[in-house]
């Protein structure tokens, strides 16, 4: 067998309750299309039966599937980039292993490759997460909108479908904090959206509670503006003007009516706000430095145990 059209990368991180399903209706929606393809999950350290199953979908289509573990979790982001490396086809989508996404919408993404575009992102059509989600992904959009170049409807979806020359371009990127989203559509020439369905999640529960998604918006805005750095600066400038209005006022003030105590506790207060300004800048800048230190480091981004692969006669390791 050749390299194969379609790759299908799939992260997946304790979803049993979901994968069997997934396998069906993904192998059938792919067998039907008539062109060769190959999926690739990638497991982000699983602790239930996932990596079972997955040994065991490899094993029913050994030409068709193949399987990459971690060692540990690293991340839905940090799982997609170990099957992008390994990903052969000319087009690759990404998707979720949840079944949030309906794997029958992968023909729409190709359509819209086939127009000519090298990235297709899905946008989800009443989107069925919990209200909080929902919010916070509307907090984040107008941010994003805002404050960043990146211009697409739904970055938060995953279905998407990437052209293999913005998956080589993605690939010669080396940061250890990424949003795949995001980073495609920078590298991309030609990107588009196309609307896909969305389904609440059935079985199992959400990877992301509401600290990791603060970690993860942090991982956006990191990697992709300066904004948050630019709104403390602009804050610094903002605090100075107003405190030399507030001199002139104390100093007149003392001069009309000579020293007194009253307006202390004001002060108190004004202070009191600064200083936690000021240690949310430290934050924010704290936030932009340990992604550098990550950087420089150079640490290995993520460490594949072992790879199922049918051209690889013997499961290989890696240490
Ligand atoms: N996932 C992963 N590693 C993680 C968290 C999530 O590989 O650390 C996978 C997960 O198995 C699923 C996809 O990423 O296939 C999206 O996760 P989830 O459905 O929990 O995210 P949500 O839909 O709540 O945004
Ligand atoms: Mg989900």
């Amino acid at each position: 067998m050749g390299t194969p059209y379609l790759s299908v990368v799939i992260p997946v991180f304790n979803e049993q309750e979901s994968l069997e399903t997934l396998y069906h209706r993904l192998a059938e929606t792919l067998d039907n299309l008539g062109f060769s393809f190959e999926i690739l999950f990638v497991d982000d350290g699983s602790k239930d039966n996932s990596k079972k199953m997955l040994v065991d979908f490899y094993k029913q289509r050994p030409h068709q599937i193949r399987v990459i573990e971690f060692n540990r979790n690293y991340g839905q982001h940090m799982a997609l980039m170990a099957g992008f490396e390994y990903a052969q086809g000319e087009i690759i989508v990404t998707m979720d292993a949840d079944l949030q996404n309906y794997p029958e919408d992968i023909p729409r993404l190709l359509d819209k490759m086939a127009e000519g575009y090298d990235v297709v992102g899905g946008s989800r059509q009443n989107r069925q997460d919990k209200l909080w989600r929902l919010w916070f992904s509307r907090i984040h959009n107008g941010l994003r909108r805002r404050f960043t170049q990146i211009d697409m409807e739904d970055e938060g979806c995953m279905l998407r479908a990437y052209s293999r020359s913005v998956i080589q371009r993605m690939l010669a990127c080396h940061e250890t904090s990424t949003f795949i989203p995001a980073l495609a559509f920078s590298l991309a020439n030609n990107p588009t959206d196309v609307a896909v369905r969305h389904a609440s999640r059935e079985a199992g529960q959400s990877k992301y509670n509401f600290y990791k998604l603060v970690r993860y918006n942090f991982d956006f805005f990191a990697n992709f503006s300066r904004a948050p750095l630019e709104f403390f600066t602009i804050c610094g400038f903002v605090v100075a003007t107003l405190s030399i209005g507030l001199f002139v006022y104390i100093m007149v003030h003392r001069l009309l009516y000579g020293p007194e105590l009253e307006g202390a506790f004001t002060l108190f207060a004004i202070l009191y706000f600064l200083i936690g300004v000021l240690l949310m800048g430290l934050g924010i800048i704290g936030e932009y430095v340990g992604r550098i230190q990550a950087d420089v480091r150079k640490r290995p981004r993520y460490i594949i145990r072992r790879v199922l692969d049918h051209k690889i006669q013997e499961e290989v390791s890696y240490s």
